[in-house]
């Protein structure tokens, strides 16, 4: 039952004086049907890029994407407008995903003129007002522009711009992190509510492990562009154990609690083109040990389906 598979997925970027710049490091894990699989890490981790990646907006430096619900469309133009149909992603702020000199009438529409889909100008928009309307927003806003609506409507807006196509694998990356407390509530219900109505299958991405906690059935942790820690969201809630997943938990809960944050998450993220040695969180780890510095920890299953690359976990279970 899985969807969509990551393989050995590493993507570089050449930074200064062509430094290649890893922000994707060898990442291997799969999203099973209609699951939301909550992708969680501080920014700068990675968590955009491979989200990209697995919508293929980005290509991999290696490794592979598979979908397994339709053929690999790379070099074949009809194939490839398939996957883009889908695979659809949601970002963060949708003033700058969506065309602010445009109606949103016309902005929900254009994908399916894209696409070629309907027959003519109305039954287009007929599927437009039902969209719409499917995440909670009424034909009046058809004639309206971006700038006149509310952070949240936008967001509404730029899911039903992901949804017209009718995907089956949606990316929401951060898309609830610029919007009130009140408001990310509503818009990630809808985002339930719209899953179990068309049988859709998210990538969730955020830097709030709460906010992944609250949709995910999976959820992953990243640093530094790689996994090191992955389980059901009841074992990372409950039972977590990456020192970094510890104090990612800590810092969410306690937002306001800078002291056991500092504690927790001192010390400032590595660069990307300059990896620690050893274990990628050493330099940050309150439980760094002498072996830590030197041995970069393999992700080891230590129960059922909840794995961790630690090598303090690992001695535990040895
Ligand atoms: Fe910390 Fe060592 Fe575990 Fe890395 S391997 S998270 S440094 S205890
Ligand atoms: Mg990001």
């Amino acid at each position: 039952d899985i969807l969509v598979e990551c393989s050995q997925l590493v993507k570089e970027y050449k930074g200064t004086r062509n430094k290649p710049v890893r922000a994707v490091h060898d990442l291997s894990f799969s999203i099973r049907q209609g699951e939301t699989f909550g992708l969680v890490g501080e920014s700068g981790c990675g968590k955009s890029t491979l989200g990209q990646l697995m919508v293929r907006l980005l290509e991999p430096t290696s490794g592979t994407v598979r979908y397994t619900n339709f053929q690999d469309g790379r070099g074949n133009r009809k194939q490839e407008k398939a996957m883009r149909k889908e695979n659809q992603i949601i970002f963060q702020d949708p003033y700058s995903s969506i065309n602010p000199r445009k109606r949103i009438g016309w902005l929900v529409e254009e994908p399916l003129i894209i696409h070629g889909i309907g027959k003519d100008a109305q039954e287009r928009k007929a599927m437009v007002c039902s969209i719409l309307k499917e995440v909670g927003l009424d034909d009046s806003y058809l004639d309206r522009w971006p700038r006149e609506l509310s952070g949240g409507q936008r967001q509404r807006v730029a899911i039903a711009i992901a949804l017209i196509l009718n995907p089956s694998f949606v990316v929401c990356d951060e898309v609830v992190s610029a919007l009130d407390v009140s408001v990310q509530a509503q818009v990630l219900n809808l985002l339930q509510e719209l899953q179990e109505k068309f049988g859709l299958t998210y990538l969730f991405i955020s830097h709030n492990l709460q906010v992944v906690s609250y949709l995910s059935d999976r959820i992953g942790v990243m640093y530094l562009g790689g996994l090191v820690e992955m389980g059901d969201t009841e074992q990372i809630y409950h039972h977590c154990l990456h020192p970094y997943t510890k104090a990612l938990f800590s810092a969410s809960v306690d937002a306001f609690d800078s002291v056991k944050e500092d504690l927790l998450l001192s010390g400032d993220i590595p660069s990307p083109s300059r990896s620690p040695s050893g274990c990628p969180f050493h330099t940050r780890c309150i439980s760094c040990m002498k072996r830590c510095i030197e041995e970069n920890p393999s992700m080891v299953e230590v129960s059922p389906g909840h794995f961790c690359a630690c090598h303090l976990i690992q001695g535990m279970n040895t």
